[in-house]
């Protein structure tokens, strides 16, 4: 006779109690599993909650509810879960976050569920949720490029297979640090004293025999330039291994560095190297204080290129650190590997995606979408560049050197230092010239190809047909204009640390909004016809701080479209800390230049919690949260944004009346709540459409 789930409910509290046991946590062992499920009116088990019971084995019981709809067992230690998880046919939302999962069954992709989530995901969607597991099969890059992807990863392991045992290990720190000299040590080859200066991305493989298994390492040193930070967001990969070279010099941006590195790498590890320690002997730093601060530091490592000091320790702690990043684990199917092998034998500097299919479908890997999570794989492991969002999707580049030296070129001609950021593109001829029998060759039909990966990278922007501006290289002196600061809106983002990018990026992004060509290095002047107002942007570098000032008509509303463009830039980098701070308006504050300044997400706390009024830590004067406030805030924010970023999007892609209305209205038609918001629709559409 089979069991009724209400008994099933009884074993599953016996075997998790058993378990339980086992683990000595006798404080939940009589644990009943009351309240923790819910049924359905033939006593079915429909849902089950199993959040934080410290299991570390799929509990069997569970696969015989045959009903359940729901199953969280989010927060325990599961490693593994049994294929049969299959069974579960009816189940809809699963939640599996913070458990300590690697490998998934195949099967788990037969569950009747339509989303994987790679994160905590929320109830009352029919997905899977993933967050917080160390997983390795699927790898979380699959996993986030959706079901299909998945579905695929585990069709490919269904033959041969092969772990990849393959990392890029990436090197950065200041020019003249010695990053060159180290990878030319650890490949021994001899220390040269007067190494030139790297340009571009130089990459060198490195083979290292582990045991039984040997690893491919891939050594990706950049040049130093300071522009060039700007493009580590392409190359700078999560799921590889960074090396910081110091060299002990007194305005050494260690910090810097490792920030720069958390933003990008996430969670990679970090060895730190003190190079050039003849020199230096006494350098070293504060290494408890930063092993606290950046977790992910794995050790200090004092050398000398130059003596060969230190090198063979260094090497070896490299080599054990190469096992702690998680893509080593990985396998793929034999022929992903062919064409990989393929492509990275190939003399060609970019193929058209013609010639990857071919190749694709000669390995028999036919189905699209498998052919597409292979590229973005290859892609992160640094094989070729390839960006699935981009205009010219027919061009894979094989050469990453091919396409950043491009890049470095443009960015370090002469002409374009003459031209203050503005680059005539007839001039790209004899930019891209090849000089030197070592230069990559440019045909001119790449050379399209190469300005929109400059847009793509946010390095420049279109101004006409025949010209691009590039922001990080305009005049560095503040233009004259005129501006109303003292009854402006102003507002401070002040990070912990600012990346250099920020500003340019943002430069291009509102690009269409900028006023009568104020722009410099470090600050824009826009303007909004519809809105009828005016912003004033400017970045201290230095303090972190990016100060902005709105005016006009409706500077609230165009305060909330340039505020939602910044937050989109600080949102694509990983853990960067972005305060956002409203000037007080204190007596003493207001005509201050140095006032004091809260915090806004704070100030929305207090009024929440009915606070009307707080003192000045200046003046000691009390101001009212409503007035700092005021004109920032707004009832419904996010909505408004919303409505407003779709305005511009409409503004941006349309210049005809009639879609223009036509678009308003549809908002108007699936969001007819935003009329509460006080923005008439019709109204902008048509003001917009009067000053063309
Ligand atoms: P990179 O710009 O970080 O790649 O630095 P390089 O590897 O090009 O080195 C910069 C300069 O420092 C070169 O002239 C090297 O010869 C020199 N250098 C590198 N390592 C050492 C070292 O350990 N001791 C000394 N004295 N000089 C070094
Ligand atoms: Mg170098």
């Amino acid at each position: 006779k089979m069991a009724t789930d209400l008994e099933i409910i009884t074993e599953l509290e016996k075997e998790i109690r058993k378990k339980l046991k086992q683990n000595e946590f006798s404080n939940i062992m009589s644990y009943k599993l009351a309240g923790s499920y819910s049924i359905d009116e033939n006593e079915n088990i429909i849902g089950l909650n199993l959040q934080s019971m410290q299991i570390s084995q799929f509990p069997s019981s569970i696969l015989k509810m045959k009903h359940l709809l729901r199953l969280s067992l989010t927060d325990n230690q599961l490693i593994q879960l049994p294929k049969e998880i299959a069974k579960l046919k009816k189940l809809n939302e699963f939640a599996l976050s913070n458990n300590s999962l690697t490998k998934l069954p195949p099967e788990i992709m037969d569950l009747n569920i339509k989303k994987l989530a790679p994160d905590s995901g929320s109830w009352g969607e029919s997905e899977i949720t993933l967050g917080g597991n160390p997983l390795e099969s699927p790898p979380i890059e699959i996993v986030k490029k959706g079901r299909d992807a998945v579905i695929e990863y585990f069709k490919s392991l269904e033959g041969e297979k092969l772990p990849l045992n393959e990392v890029k290990v990436l090197l950065v720190g200041d020019g003249g640090a010695g990053k060159t000299s180290i990878v030319k040590q650890l490949l021994k080859e001899d220390f040269n004293p007067n190494e030139p200066q790297t340009h571009g991305i130089n990459i060198r493989d490195w083979k290292v025999e582990d045991g039984d298994k040997s690893i491919n390492v891939h050594f990706w040193d950049f040049g130093g330039q300071e522009i060039m930070h700007a493009t580590h967001q392409f190359f700078l990969s999560k799921r590889s291994l960074y090396i910081l070279v110091l060299d002990g010099r007194k305005d050494e941006k260690t910090e810097y560095w490792l920030k720069h590195i958390e933003s990008f790498g996430g969670d990679s590890p970090v060895l730190v190297v003190f190079n050039k320690m003849d020199e230096h002997p006494g350098f070293d730093v504060n290494r408890r204080f930063l092993q606290k601060k950046y977790p992910s530091i794995r050790g200090f490592y004092p050398i000398s290129c130059k003596k060969k000091r230190g090198i063979e320790d260094f090497t070896e702690s490299l080599k054990m650190a190469l096992n702690d990043v998680e893509i080593i684990e990985t396998v793929w199917a034999k022929n992903w590997f062919n064409v990989k092998t393929q492509m990275e034998n190939m003399t060609e500097n970019f193929i058209n995606y013609d010639e990857y299919e071919a190749m694709c479908v000669k390995e028999n890997i036919t189905e699209k979408s498998a052919q597409d999570t292979l590229v973005d794989f290859l892609n992160d492991l640094g094989v070729i560049l390839h960006f699935k969002d981009f205009e010219l999707l027919d061009t894979h580049v094989l050469e990453p050197r091919w396409a950043t030296e491009a890049v470095y070129k443009i960015i370090n001609s002469e002409k374009l230092a003459k031209g203050k950021g503005v680059l005539k593109l007839r001039f790209l001829d004899e930019i891209l010239k090849k000089g030197k029998e070592i230069d990559f060759y440019y045909p001119r039909d790449r050379y399209r190809y190469i300005i929109d990966l400059m847009k793509k990278f946010e390095l420049c922007y279109k101004m006409d047909k025949n010209t691009v501006l590039i922001p990080d290289l305009l005049e560095v002196q503040e233009p004259e204009f005129d501006f109303d600061f003292d009854s402006s809106l102003k507002f401070l983002i002040e990070y912990d640390f600012l990346p250099r990018s920020v500003m340019p990026r943002f430069i291009v992004k509102m690009h269409k909004d900028i006023k009568e060509n104020l722009r410099w290095r470090t600050g824009v002047v826009l303007e909004d016809k519809v809105f009828n107002s005016i912003a004033v942007f400017k970045s201290d570098d230095e303090a972190n701080k990016i100060y902005i000032y709105v005016n006009g008509d409706q500077k609230k509303e165009y305060f909330s479209v340039i505020r939602k463009a910044f937050l989109d830039i600080n949102d694509s980098f990983e853990k960067i800390d972005a305060k956002e701070m409203v000037p007080c308006n204190c007596t003493e504050c207001k005509d201050s230049n140095k006032p004091h300044f809260y915090d806004y997400a704070s100030l929305v706390k207090f009024r929440l919690k009915n606070i009307k009024e707080l003192p000045c830590s200046l003046s000691a004067e009390y101001v009212s949260i409503e007035k700092l406030l005021y004109g920032i805030e707004r009832d419904d924010v996010s909505k408004e944004e919303e409505i407003l970023q779709i305005l511009r999007e409409i503004k941006d892609k349309s210049d005809n009346k009639e879609t223009i209305l036509e678009e308003s209205n549809k908002i108007v038609d699936l969001k007819p709540n935003i009329m509460g918001l006080g923005i008439n629709l019709n109204e902008l559409a048509k003001k917009w459409f009067s000053k063309k």
